[in-house]
């Protein structure tokens, strides 16, 4: 079932739930798009109908943060769990590791994505990396074609939304992978570059105030949740 909130149809899923549906659309023909939306992505698809519509026909639209949560209560129409973008690639990598399905890395500053491959594979032993490319290249086709040759089966392609997805929509057939999941900086953390909050703050759905805590110039980003969590009560009271 999938759930509107404020433009966006995210689906309502749990964390194990999503990867199952990720695991059953590798053995699909594809390609897939897996999108992890937070409020301030829902914001951006509000204004960009290109991006929307890529948003409206990925495979997978995952609620990445408790924001989102929290809108679809107020909208009268809750979904049953946050699934933050990283978790879910984490747990998808434990259930394909082994498997000899093979993942590509792209997105990041140079450096980064080799490095994420290496502590991705200490951390989900019998990970297939095959290969891996910078997020700051000129032409897309070059980049397509590396990940072709590699053979992938997944992408985590982080370049940041909307980047990513128009990335995806745009060169995904020519990549030949089956699932393709917009990540935005999930590399950085992957390599040791960003901490992640402690469990307790993720726990307690206050990863957003860890990272502002850690980074306060993501105020402005942040300062746009108020004004979202607003616009849910003004639909809701439209009855939208
Ligand atoms: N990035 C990239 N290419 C670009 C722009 C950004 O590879 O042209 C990377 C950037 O280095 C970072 C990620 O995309 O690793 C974006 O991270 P951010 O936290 O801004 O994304 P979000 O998760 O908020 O979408």
């Amino acid at each position: 079932m999938r759930v509107d909130v404020l433009g966006v149809a995210f689906d309502d899923v749990t964390l194990d739930e999503a990867v199952d549906r990720a695991l059953s659309l590798l053995e699909e023909d594809g390609p897939h798009l897996v999108a992890t939306p937070n409020p301030e992505i829902v914001q951006r698809a509000a204004q960009d109908p290109e991006f929307a519509r890529i948003l409206a026909g990925a495979s997978l639209v995952l609620p990445d943060g408790v924001g989102v949560i929290y809108a679809a209560k107020i909208l009268g129409r809750p979904l049953r769990a946050r699934v933050p973008g990283i978790d879910f690639a984490s747990a998808l990598l434990d259930q394909v590791a082994g498997t000899g399905k093979r993942l590509f890395l792209l997105g990041a500053a140079p450096g980064i994505a080799q490095q994420a491959a290496i502590r991705l594979q200490t951390s989900h032993p019998g990970l297939a990396v095959c290969g891996t490319h910078d997020g700051y290249f000129k032409e897309d086709g070059p980049v397509a074609d590396a990940i072709r040759e590699a053979r992938a089966d997944i992408v985590f392609v982080c370049l940041g939304a909307p980047k990513q997805e128009k990335w995806i929509a745009a060169n995904a057939a020519a990549t030949g992978a089956r699932l393709l999941v917009g990540l935005g900086g999930s590399l950085d953390v992957f390599a040791g570059k960003v901490e992640r909050a402690p469990e307790s703050f993720q726990r307690l759905g206050l990863e957003w105030l860890y990272r502002l805590a850690k980074q306060p110039s993501r105020i402005g980003r942040m300062a746009k949740l108020p004004l979202f969590l607003t616009s849910a009560a003004g639909a809701r009271l439209k009855g939208k």
